[in-house]
């Protein structure tokens, strides 16, 4: 048998970890602000624990980078950060339940409307409690089908006149196909957003802010749909996934990514067991693993109630000692099994990276993602909050 090509990586005392590079975050945010350069302001997505890179604390490094908008769905994430101390604009982008609007005007969140009647009763809330010039963003359907105002111009210009304790402070719309290169469907939503836009604007409306683009048409230089507006307006751009390192592919000829991002996150678990199996022994439930000669199996301690993909069972890798190991049989709840045949020296306790490199050798979410048939959006957000996080 050959030598082990490396040490492992670092052990830590838990089951399963992630590490988490604060200055990867920061790269990756700089590096999307230097391509929108002067003409836009970069407003990252810390939704979903920041795709479960940890909403606190990458919300202070951005802070720390000069990041004066951050962007959640709900308001119980705004609130978490608020009581953490951030103190940017905070954008809650899929709320305003009934239940949830006083928190959201009390820890000053700033909220997105998809409804002209969401308008409305903002407006009377404000009335009640006495306030005035409530800041909201207004989202627009403008082919997406999910949040947002379907209607015609004039019927939301008369919306947004008739509040009278609120400020329309950003007009906003999401694209569906982005990444399609080959759709058209893009460029429909661009347009309808600039002619609603010139409608308002024609009427007298100021609107201090517009944001049309999530990571894709960013990352891919698409200014002509992430800047769509007019000379009034700032734009905000809203990038998540690549704020974490990612972007995704696009489908369609000759497009070529513009920044420079990489993974912040490196995911690992600890050894709990090696041992030799014999020729034709079967491995994990159901036996769906059948050991072709005798083994040294590895058994990893997480399984897929820490995030790791069921469908990754029989066809997954992860890293040891700088080697590809493939996962062997069915990934279990709280346990993985790998072959660790090609690393004899390897211990109980050492660690194995189930996505991050270690070396030349590197899994990351999007491959994950396609063995497991999901997305990398997927992966990330899946890992389980029993996992620890190192901040490095
Ligand atoms: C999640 C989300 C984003 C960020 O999308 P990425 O693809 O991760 O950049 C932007 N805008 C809205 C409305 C979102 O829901």
């Amino acid at each position: 048998m050959k030598a082990d090509i490396l040490k492992p990586v670092e052990r830590r005392p838990y089951r399963s970890w992630v590490e988490i590079s604060r200055e990867q975050i920061a790269m990756n945010y700089r590096a999307i602000c230097r391509a929108v350069g002067e003409e836009a302001e970069v407003m990252p997505v810390v939704k979903a624990d920041a795709y479960r890179h940890g909403a606190i604390e990458v919300s202070r490094v951005l802070e720390a980078e000069g990041a004066r908008w951050l962007a959640v769905s709900n308001t119980e994430e705004g609130a978490a950060l608020r009581d953490a101390g951030i103190r940017s604009r905070v954008l809650v982008m899929a709320d305003f339940f009934s239940y949830t609007r006083e928190i959201l005007l009390s820890k000053e969140l700033t909220p997105v409307l998809h409804s002209l009647q969401d308008i409305a009763e903002l407006d009377s809330l404000a009335e009640k409690r006495g306030l005035a010039n409530v800041p909201y963003h207004l989202k627009i359907d403008t082919g997406m089908g999910r949040l947002g105002v379907r209607a015609q111009s004039e019927t939301v210009l008369q919306a947004v006149r008739s509040s009278k304790r609120l400020t329309l402070e950003g007009l906003m719309t999401h694209f569906a196909s982005a990444a399609n290169y080959e759709s058209s469907q893009t460029a429909e939503q661009a347009e309808a957003f600039k002619s609603l836009l010139h409608f308002l604007c024609s009427a007298g409306v100021q609107i201090p802010y517009i944001h049309l683009s999530s990571t894709i048409p960013v990352a891919y230089g698409r200014k002509d749909f992430w800047a769509a507006g007019n000379n009034v307006s700032k734009v905000l751009v809203r990038p998540g996934h690549a704020i974490y390192g990612y972007v995704s592919p696009t489908r369609g000829p000759g497009i070529y990514q513009t920044i420079d991002v990489r993974p912040a996150l490196a995911w690992r678990a600890s050894i709990l067991s090696i041992k030799d199996i014999p020729s034709g022994a079967r491995v994990g439930y159901g036996g769906i693993y059948q050991a072709p000669r005798p083994m040294r199996i590895a058994i990893l301690a997480a399984g897929y109630a820490d995030g790791i993909p069921h469908r990754l069972s029989n066809r997954g890798q992860v890293i040891v000692r700088g080697r590809l190991a493939p996962i062997l049989g069915a990934v279990s709840m709280d346990l993985t099994t790998i072959d660790a045949s090609a690393t004899p020296n390897l211990q109980v306790g050492d660690a194995a990276t189930l996505l991050g490199s270690e070396g030349q050798v590197s899994i990351d979410a999007q491959q994950i993602a396609r063995l497991a048939g999901t997305i990398s959006y997927s992966v990330l957000c899946g890992i389980h909050a029993r996992v620890k996080r190192i901040y490095l």
